[in-house]
C-alpha cells in the first residue's frame, strides 16, 4: 500500500479498494483488475503507430490525420479503461439505513420487480450482501456489482457499463474509422516492405473486429439493450421493458443522457446536477418505469439497489 500512500499525498486525493477495482482521485478513477492488459494494449498499439508512421513517412496529410485519429484512440482508452464503470457500494449484514430488505438474516434467494409490464428477477448477492440492481450483475473478475452490466473487457481492465459504454462505442468507433483510414490510404497508395504489409494485415482484421462491434453494438444502442441481456435472451426482441420507445428514442438517450454519478467515489451524490435534473424531467418514462412488487417476506421492493 506504500505506492498509494505516495500517490494519495501527491495528489490530495483519498484511493480505496472495492471488490478488485483500486479507486483512485477519491473514486474518480479506477485501476482495474487486468490493468497490465491495458497497458500491453497500449503498447503494442504505439509499436503499431511507429511502423504506420514510417510508411506515411512521404505523406504529411496522411501522417496529419492518422495522428488525430491516434490521440482520440489513446484518450479513449484510458477513458474507457480508468472510468468507475458503475459500481454498486456494497453492504454489510447490519446496513438497514437503505433498502428494508437488506437486513433480514436470510434473504429471499431473488426478488421480483415489474418493469414495464415485465417481471425482472433480481438475485440477492452473496458478497454485495444486496440484491442487484434489475439491470445488474455481480462481475467475478470486478468482484462487486455493476450497475447496467453489458460485459467485462479483459483487455481494457473493466466492465463496460452504466458509466462508460458511450465512451466503449465511441472507442469502436474510432478504432473502426482509424483502421479503415489506414487501409484506404495504403490500398490507394504504393507501398512496398514488411512495415507496409504489416500494417496493411494489422488494418484489415482491425477494420473486420472493429466493423463487427461497432454494427452489433450500434444495433444494441437502438433497441435500448445491453449485451448481458441479449445473452440471458429475454429482452432483447421489441418487448425489451427497458427500452424508450422507437430506436430514435434509444438513440437520443443513449447521446444525451448526462453520465450518472458515480455511487462510490468520494463527492457530494445527494442531490443530482441540474443537468441530470433537466434531463430525467423530459424522460420521465424511465423514472416511473420500475413498478413496487412485493417479496416473500411482504417487505415492499423498494427498487433502488
Ligand atoms: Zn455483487
Ligand atoms: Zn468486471
Amino acid at each position: 500500500m506504500g505506492f498509494w500512500n505516495v500517490f494519495d499525498s501527491i495528489s490530495r486525493t483519498k484511493s480505496f479498494t472495492i471488490g478488485n477495482h483500486r479507486l483512485i482521485l477519491n473514486g474518480r478513477a479506477t485501476i482495474g483488475p487486468n490493468f497490465p492488459y491495458l497497458l500491453c494494449m497500449m503498447v503494442a498499439l504505439g509499436f503499431l503507430v511507429l511502423v504506420i508512421l514510417d510508411v506515411f513517412a512521404n505523406r504529411i496529410i496522411s501522417q496529419i490525420i492518422f495522428l488525430v485519429f491516434v490521440k482520440i484512440e489513446y484518450m479513449l482508452l484510458i477513458g474507457v479503461g480508468c472510468t468507475e464503470p458503475g459500481i454498486v457500494p456494497r453492504r454489510s449484514g447490519s446496513d438497514s439505513s437503505s433498502s428494508p430488505t437488506t437486513h433480514s438474516a436470510n434473504p429471499a434467494p431473488s426478488i421480483e420487480t415489474i418493469v414495464n409490464g415485465v417481471k425482472i428477477d433480481r438475485k440477492w448477492c452473496y458478497t454485495c450482501n444486496l440484491y442487484r440492481p434489475s439491470r445488474g450483475k455481480h462481475c467475478a473478475l470486478c468482484n462487486c456489482c455493476i450497475d447496467k452490466f453489458d460485459h467485462h473487457c479483459v483487455w481494457l481492465s473493466n466492465c463496460i457499463a452504466e458509466r462508460n459504454y458511450r465512451k466503449f462505442f465511441f472507442l469502436i468507433s474510432n478504432s473502426m474509422c482509424l483502421s479503415l483510414f489506414v487501409l484506404v490510404s495504403l490500398t490507394l497508395g504504393s507501398f512496398e516492405g514488411w512495415k507496409a504489409w504489416l500494417a496493411l494485415l494489422a488494418s484489415f482484421v482491425l477494420s473486420l473486429i472493429t466493423g463487427n462491434l461497432f454494427i452489433y453494438h450500434l444495433k444494441l444502442i437502438l433497441r435500448g439493450s445491453t449485451s448481458y441481456e441479449i445473452t440471458k435472451g429475454n429482452l432483447g426482441n421489441e418487448s425489451n421493458p427497458f427500452s424508450l420507445g422507437d430506436w430514435r428514442v434509444n438513440l437520443n438517450a443513449f447521446l444525451t443522457r448526462p453520465t450518472d454519478p458515480s455511487q462510490v467515489a468520494i463527492i457530494d451524490t445527494t442531490t443530482p446536477t441540474t443537468k441530470q435534473s433537466n434531463w430525467k424531467r423530459s424522460h420521465a418514462r424511465e423514472d416511473e418505469m420500475t413498478t413496487l412488487t412485493t417479496n416473500e417476506f411482504g417487505v415492499e421492493d423498494s427498487g433502488i439497489p
